[in-house]
């Protein structure tokens, strides 16, 4: 069995996310008078900031988005009172949306290795996350979706990654985990005894002595695995 992280793996989230802030900053000109590049960088900051907190149970998915919200109108000078918090979010997810989009490689990838088994294991409200993957038209080629939204534990903890595995009926030494981060996924995937593969699409470089299973790009996952 083979699992997929959603995020930067399978979803280029990180170019939604860009256009879905800059999206935002548009509409509300007149409130953000301040550069693209920085308002994009506070943005991106502020989302990692409050997800963490989404992640960790502190804060329910509603409220990392109005906290995101929040503390973008106080960059400045601004409050905003819940409903206005929410009207603006829904701004910045219109603009998002508009960009969602699998990566290139992404359906070549999957179609040549479903006969394998496919899952997903993400970090992520469940509905949010089966919208992403119906959106770009392959969710159809999971058979195990799980999140941490659903289990209510999160990577690298391991018991996600075993959850998914029981769901799929195989030990966890029997199934791969491709994902774009070492600690979330590579960590994560291997303590529960699966076999972790990096996705390093930046082409990051670490010192040689670093043993980890790598692809730049989904297209070379099946040369990989055989
Ligand atoms: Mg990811």
């Amino acid at each position: 069995m083979l699992f997929f992280d959603i995020d930067g793996t399978l979803f280029d989230h990180s170019t939604a996310e860009k256009a879905g802030a800059l999206g935002f900053l548009r509409q509300h000109r007149e409130i953000f008078n301040i550069p693209a590049k920085n308002f994009l960088m506070q943005w991106s900051n502020l989302t990692k900031k409050y997800y963490q907190l989404y992640l960790e149970g502190k804060l329910s998915f509603g409220e990392q988005r109005r906290a995101r919200i929040r503390e973008v109108y106080s960059l400045v000078g601004r409050t905003v009172t819940n409903e206005e918090a929410d009207w603006a979010f829904q701004d910045y997810m219109t603009n998002y949306k508009q960009a969602w989009s699998a990566y290139p490689d992404v359906i070549p990838c999957l179609t040549q290795l479903q006969n394998i088994g496919l899952g997903v294991i993400s970090n992520g409200d469940y509905q949010q996350q089966t919208d992403k993957l119906l959106h770009i038209g392959i969710r159809h080629f999971f058979s195990v979706f799980v999140t941490s939204g659903d289990v209510g534990y999160s990577k690298p903890n391991k018991r996600i990654f075993i959850e998914a595995c029981a769901r799929a009926n195989k030990e966890p030494d029997r199934c791969i985990y491709v994902g774009d981060l070492i600690d979330t996924d590579f960590l994560g995937s291997t303590s529960a005894g699966m076999r972790g593969i990096w996705l390093n699409r930046q082409g990051i470089s670490l010192p040689a002595s670093t043993n980890i299973p790598m692809v730049k790009s989904l297209a070379r996952l099946k040369n990989l695995l055989e």
